[in-house]
């Protein structure tokens, strides 16, 4: 076969602009990435080989060595791992492969959009990601005027040269290796010859590769010199917990997690019992970008005795635990298990129930020792562990401890159990209000009437809310109530506190409830005015500052969830919504006296029923369904406002 060449998909070459232009002060990374990918591919055939033992033929111990030339000005990173073939390098070394790529991709659009946006506001340089993100291989282009990929995939004949300046091709061409396993070598720039000094190489190795489990060997260079082992060359959760410092856990965190942050939380116990096992959890301190992602991917490496099954092993934890980054190390699996016989073997469902345990213990922890901290987390994570509640029935009360949520009446985060203990006399339930935006629902007018007495409403904004309260219902035997749906009977809460906030007997949201019999008149014409567009109209008791509001009738679908589910497409028509007015507002007071006198419709009255409803259209951010129709009323207001 003859030498092929190839372009780079568009995106890499976007991406290699990017990495070989960059001034990163930290370009020595891409040796941690060549150590980090030689290691995945010793890992893979260990695996491969527990099934076919045939596939080593024979090649010894796992190794990584890295081999310097001054004279050529070449670093190569040498493995004995699975190698590639041909398909493989144009697959993996040509596309963008892995998601954290793709992600720092994303991210860089979404910057410069919004730094275009902004003109001078941006703060995110692309090189503050490629420290984040880590761009894989193609970090090797920081320093390289040349890659040079020569690989053997474990049982193939053929050897293969990848060859690439960074620029826009690679080529392909057929080659000898002596044994699988590949070689990375890196030409470096002229001021990038740094990189060939051991003792460089050195500190780097023991800076982010140290916990590799397998030797990384500096091979001497001298006919005298002898070849060094540079890392401690055991998996460092096998290793005592008092040998391992924080920056060890936080370089293995990144090795292991793809992610760039400092760990939140690092959860490691070996635990010998029945079922022996090692665990070694992180829990980031940012938000993973493919968090929300429908596949809802679990981050956790599986491994049988220090040998690596897989990498994202489901049955470890359960989803809505899915940001766990780390690796479970488990005695008592047969090491020929298949990826596939994972599902239901019942060593790992005991270790998925021990750790789910073991997470939230800690969780508690925290929860109740550094309650600042933990809101970070729960910020960052509350919207995922919120899943939990309608998916994992046996720890709902656990999870309902560890939710927190913000209110109307406190700054910060609050747990159920605090909103309970501040119900005032009178009050039988949890009373929330859903949106996207917190600041803009704590708005809403339907909570005019909550705020005049002091009751406090949680503000949920996650989609996820709607799927939870439903079906749990109940905390503490209060019943979760939406305040913007049905009857809002609040005359009866706070009566008995001494310091009720409840207005004075003129008001009409006195303990009597809103006087109704005024504006009967105006009901029942704004009825006829507005026939089918609405499913009601009945005077408010959560109204005092706004003219009308709209809710959804007890039984009817929630008028956020009727948002969320159109925004997905997963809907198209609109439930009729029950239009409140408030009996004491200067506007529907003087509408109400036309209302009564006048006989049969008033052109005015029912020209405000129209304009009324599309400003509680417009509060609840909801599209007016004419909005022709709207201008044209709109206008004729304003003109007869302005007199003669
Ligand atoms: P990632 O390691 O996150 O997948 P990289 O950009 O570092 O992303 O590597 C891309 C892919 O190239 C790897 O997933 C792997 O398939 C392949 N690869 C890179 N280096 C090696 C190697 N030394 N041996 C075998 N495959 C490799
Ligand atoms: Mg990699």
């Amino acid at each position: 076969m003859t030498k092929e060449t190839f372009t780079f998909q568009a995106e890499v070459s976007k991406l290699l602009d990017i990495v070989a232009h960059a001034l990163y002060s930290q370009k020595e990374i891409f040796i941690r990435e060549l150590i980090s990918n030689a290691s995945d591919a010793c890992d893979k055939l260990r695996y491969e080989s527990l099934t076919n033992p045939g596939l080593t033929g024979g090649s010894g111990a796992y190794q990584i060595t890295l081999t310097t030339n001054k004279k050529a000005k070449t670093l190569t990173v040498s493995d004995n791992g699975i190698g590639m073939n041909r398909d493989d390098l144009v697959e993996t070394l040509g596309t963008i492969a892995r998601s954290g790529t793709q992600a720092f991709m994303d991210t860089l659009t979404q910057a410069k959009a919004a730094k275009d946006k902004k003109k001078n506001g941006a703060n995110t340089s692309d090189i503050d990601l490629i420290g984040q993100f880590g761009v894989g291989f193609y970090s090797s282009f920081m320093v390289a005027e040349r890659v040079e990929v020569v690989t053997r995939k474990a049982d193939e004949e053929a050897a293969w040269l990848w060859i690439s300046d960074g620029t826009g091709e690679f080529t392909i061409d057929e080659t000898t290796r002596d044994q699988h396993g590949t070689d990375v070598t890196v030409y470096l720039k002229k001021e990038d010859k740094e990189f060939l000094e051991p003792q460089r190489i050195k500190h780097i190795v023991k800076t982010y590769s140290d916990h590799i489990g397998i030797p990384i060997i500096l091979a001497g260079v001298k006919k005298d010199e002898e070849d060094q082992t540079l890392n401690q060359a055991s998996a460092l959760w096998t290793r005592e917990k008092r040998d391992i410092s924080d920056e060890d856990y936080k370089e293995f965190y990144h090795h292991v997690g793809q992610m760039w942050d400092e760990p939140w939380l690092t959860l490691h116990n070996r635990i010998e019992g029945v079922i022996s096992y090692t665990n070694l959890l992180f829990i980031p301190s940012s938000r993973p970008f493919d968090l929300f992602n429908p596949e809802r991917k679990a981050h956790l490496k599986l491994y049988v005795k220090r040998v690596y099954i897989t990498d994202n092993c489901d049955e470890l934890l359960p989803g809505y635990m899915r940001f766990v980054r780390g690796v479970v190390d488990s005695e008592d699996i047969p090491l020929n298990i298949s990826r596939e016989m994972l599902q239901h073997n019942p060593a790992l469902e005991k270790i998925k129930k021990a750790l789910t345990k073991r997470v939230f213990n800690e969780l508690k922890k925290k929860a109740e020792k550094t309650p600042d901290e933990y809101a970070k987390f729960w910020d960052n994570f509350g919207a995922v562990m919120k899943e939990g509640l309608y998916e994992d029935f046996n720890n709902r009360d656990m999870l309902l401890e560890l939710a927190r949520f913000r209110s109307t009446t406190q700054e910060g985060l609050i747990s159920l159990k605090d909103y309970v203990e501040r119900m005032p006399d009178g009050q039988d339930a949890i009373f929330y209000i859903a949106g996207e935006d917190a600041e803009a629902i704590a708005q809403s007018p339907q909570l005019e009437g909550f705020k005049a007495k002091g009751i406090e409403v949680l503000l949920l904004t996650d989609p996820v809310d709607e799927f939870w309260i439903p079906s749990i219902g109940t905390f503490e035997e209060k019943t979760f109530k939406s305040a913007t749906r049905g009857g809002a009977d609040l005359s009866a809460i706070g009566k008995n506190k001494s310091n009720s906030d409840a207005k004075s007997e003129d008001g009409a949201t006195s303990d009597g409830g809103p006087d109704n019999a005024k504006v009967e008149p105006l009901i029942a014409a704004f009825k006829v005015a507005l026939g089918d567009k609405v499913k009601d109209v009945r005077a408010s008791e959560r109204l005092t500052d706004s003219p009308v509001c709209l809710v959804a009738d007890d039984g009817d679908m929630d008028m956020n969830i009727e948002r969320l589910l159109k925004q997905h497409n997963q809907l198209s028509d609109s439930t009729p919504r029950v239009l409140e007015i408030n009996a004491d507002h200067a506007l529907i007071t003087k509408l109400a006296k036309k209302a009564k006198a006048a006989e049969g419709i008033d052109a005015a009255v029912e020209e405000a029923a129209f304009l009324l409803l599309d400003q509680a259209r417009i509060v609840e951010g909801e599209p007016i369904a004419d909005p022709l129709a709207f201008s044209r009323r709109m206008a004729a207001v304003m003109e007869k406002g302005l007199g003669t």
